[in-house]
């Protein structure tokens, strides 16, 4: 049976928002019976744009990650809901029943994402329930995909052998798998939210005048272990990413024709800008 995912390309999410304007307009003030009751118009984002932002000026870039239920195959929610409050669909999707769900604070506490919301006037806890509603009706996108306006938001009804062909082919990932609960919303380019980026720049004294030093080849190394090579921009910048955070020591070296070789070690807790490095003055040519 084909069952619905999110796919969310953390490359193309811009921030603008757009997605969780149209669930507040979506839910807000209204009541679809056994889907969801009305969102509060205030304190609520069932569609959470996250933000981190990496490095340290001037080289520094922000990345945004929409966070909402994650329709997990392994809920803590539906584990901790009493009367079958929270229900997992044949289609994937995961509901919290408005009608059974009142008083049940503890459903709140269960989502290890912190994805569902404590409704105070309606004693409800409440979260985004991939607008079934709409898909029910005929709808092929969720109304966030539909006005995503980098097509970064996408839903897809497939297979689970056709989504997971998917997740190989297009490197997707989950937040924290190590939790078990299998969730259907996955993210593209995951990479740039999670891990960490190294760069730096290159500057020399050609005739006496700093420079950029541009097309200079810079190699990273691990346990004197080569990792990555890049070669510098025409402003003398050079830049590795998809390091591990915490993950200990590093160095790159670099060979910078007519100024010789030079080595600067640092260590990896998160992105890191290690200024420009001075390479000297340029040695006369014979
Ligand atoms: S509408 Fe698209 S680009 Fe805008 S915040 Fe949502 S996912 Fe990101
Ligand atoms: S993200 Fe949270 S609320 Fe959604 S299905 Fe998973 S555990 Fe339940």
């Amino acid at each position: 049976m084909k069952k619905w995912n999110l796919v969310v390309d953390v490359a193309k999410c811009f921030n603008c928002n757009l997605c969780a304007i149209a669930c507040s307009d979506e839910y807000g003030g209204n009541n679809f019976p056994g889907y969801a009751a009305e969102m509060p118009r205030l304190g609520h984002r069932w569609i959470d744009i996250r933000q981190k932002e990496r490095g340290d000026f001037p080289m520094v870039d922000v990345v945004y990650l929409p966070v909402t239920c994650n329709h997990c195959d392994d809920a803590p929610c539906i584990k901790a809901a009493k009367n079958g409050a929270v229900v997992k669909r044949d289609d994937g999707i995961v509901i919290i029943v408005p009608e059974k769900a009142v008083g049940q604070r503890q459903i709140v506490d269960a989502c290890p994402y912190g994805a569902v919301w404590w409704n105070e006037e309606k004693q409800l806890p409440q979260a985004w329930p991939f607008d079934a509603h709409l898909l029910d009706g005929g709808w092929k996108q969720t109304r966030g995909a539909q006005v995503c306006p980098t097509e970064a938001m996408k839903s897809h009804l497939l297979e689970d052998a056709d989504m997971q062909a998917m997740v190989r082919a297009e490197g997707l990932a989950v937040l924290q798998p190590e939790l078990g609960c299998k969730p259907r919303v996955y993210y593209k380019n995951f990479d740039r939210y999670q891990k960490a980026f190294v760069g730096g720049a290159l500057a020399g004294s050609i005739g006496g005048v700093l420079e950029c030093i541009a097309g200079v080849t810079v190699v990273l190394k691990r346990d004197n272990r080569k990792i990555g090579e890049t070669v510098t921009n025409t402003f003398g910048d050079f830049r590795f990413d998809g390091l591990d955070e915490n993950s200990g020591k590093y160095s790159v070296e670099i060979e910078a024709p007519n100024f010789g070789r030079k080595v600067v070690e640092f260590v990896v807790e998160s992105s890191l800008y290690l200024g420009t490095v001075d390479l000297g003055a340029a040695q006369a040519r014979a």
